[in-house]
């Protein structure tokens, strides 16, 4: 899979591509991540990337001739299954999303910043928006972090045990049983007995029925929350 991230802060994404799941995944083959400057882009004398919104009020807008420039010159490269804008009123961010996105070659992820990107970019050069959440953040650079992270470690050969990633929480719909690890007794905080008995029946119905309780507490926790939004 090839990602370009389009963005006004290239180096926030240093970090984020050089450690952990991202590195490696870029390590073995498994995804080509490349970070595109749209301040490159801008024609102005000064690479100005944004102005004032028509209309007043206040808070800079980015404006539409840097961004486009730099997705018309990417498309010259290539053909792209997504371009996606960041956005806190798009597609809420899930485990279906990021199922769909993964089976995509090539995607561009552009982040906004300010008070947003001029609306003509999303009438005309973006195909799908992205959020991943309700609240709103400075800039589209941690959402397209999280987008990203969460469509690479699904990707083949990304993670060291590639089957890690399908049974955790989401996948199948379902909520991942708890986890423990050495010592068994730490504290006189007990490991499940049956964890430790070596009977690998027992414990797929242990963690099956955790898995259960956990669902059942977690869309309980949701049905509550949706009542709230908005
Ligand atoms: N004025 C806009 C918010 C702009 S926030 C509004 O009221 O809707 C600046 C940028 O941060 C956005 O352009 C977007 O790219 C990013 N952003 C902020 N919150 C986000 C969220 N919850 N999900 C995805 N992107 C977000």
């Amino acid at each position: 899979m090839h990602i370009d991230i389009l963005t006004c802060f290239p180096d926030f994404f240093q970090p984020f591509l050089s450690y952990s799941i991202i590195k490696c995944a870029q390590n073995r083959g498994a995804v080509n991540i490349s970070i595109h400057n749209i301040r490159d882009y801008s024609l102005n004398k000064h690479r100005k990337v944004d102005d004032y919104p028509y209309g007043g009020g206040s808070g800079l807008v980015m404006t539409v001739q840097p961004i486009y420039s730099c997705i018309t010159a990417l498309e010259k490269d290539r053909t792209y299954d997504e371009i996606i804008y960041m956005s806190p009123d798009g597609d809420l961010l899930n485990q279906h999303v990021v199922n769909e996105l993964v089976l995509k070659d090539n995607i561009m992820v552009l982040c906004g910043h300010y008070k947003g990107i001029d609306e003509r970019v999303r009438e005309h050069l973006i195909t799908r928006e992205v959020s991943i959440g309700q609240y709103v953040l400075s800039g589209g650079e941690i959402p397209a972090c999280v987008l990203i992270d969460s469509i690479v470690r699904l990707i083949p050969g990304a993670l060291h045990d590639s089957s890690s990633a399908l049974n955790d929480s989401f996948q199948d719909d379902i909520i991942a049983p708890p986890v423990y690890s050495h010592p068994a007794s730490f504290n006189g905080w007990e490991v499940p007995a049956v964890l430790i008995s070596g009977n690998k029946a027992k414990i797929e119905e242990w963690e099956r029925n955790q898995s259960e309780i956990r669902t059942q507490k977690y869309n309980e926790k949701m049905k509550k929350a949706s009542k709230d939004i908005i």
